[in-house]
């Protein structure tokens, strides 16, 4: 684990965060992320104090095709899962269709 860690809960700012794991980054200098999940408002977040000129630089360097390729298949397959609960969580006596997410956000886009 790190030791340049946050001790509060990006989100909720509790003291209330456990230790899950660390993670390789490949995408800066900070080569080892440590992974903590906060016990009250239950969000999981990199605990590590990265500045923003590093950030600013990985992020920029991201292939993001390749990120996007490698979690293509698990995104549709929750995408499909959601698609499932909604149908099965909304009754309604009329047919309707439910719009992808993307297509949604490009009419968005367009106005
Ligand atoms: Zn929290």
């Amino acid at each position: 684990m790190n030791d340049n860690l946050m001790d509060v809960c990006r989100v909720c700012g509790s003291r209330a965060i456990a230790y899950l794991c660390d993670t390789r980054n490949e995408h800066s200098e900070t080569k080892t992320l440590s992974n903590f999940r906060c016990e009250i408002c239950g969000s999981v977040s990199v605990g590590n104090i990265v500045s923003g000129e590093e950030l600013g630089n990985a992020y920029s360097c991201l292939n993001t095709r390749a990120y996007y390729e490698e979690i293509h298949a698990k995104n549709l397959n929750k995408m499909a899962e959601a698609v499932q609960r909604l149908k099965s969580a909304v009754h309604f006596e009329t047919s309707f269709s439910i719009m992808p997410v993307r297509c949604v956000a490009a009419q968005t886009a367009k106005r």
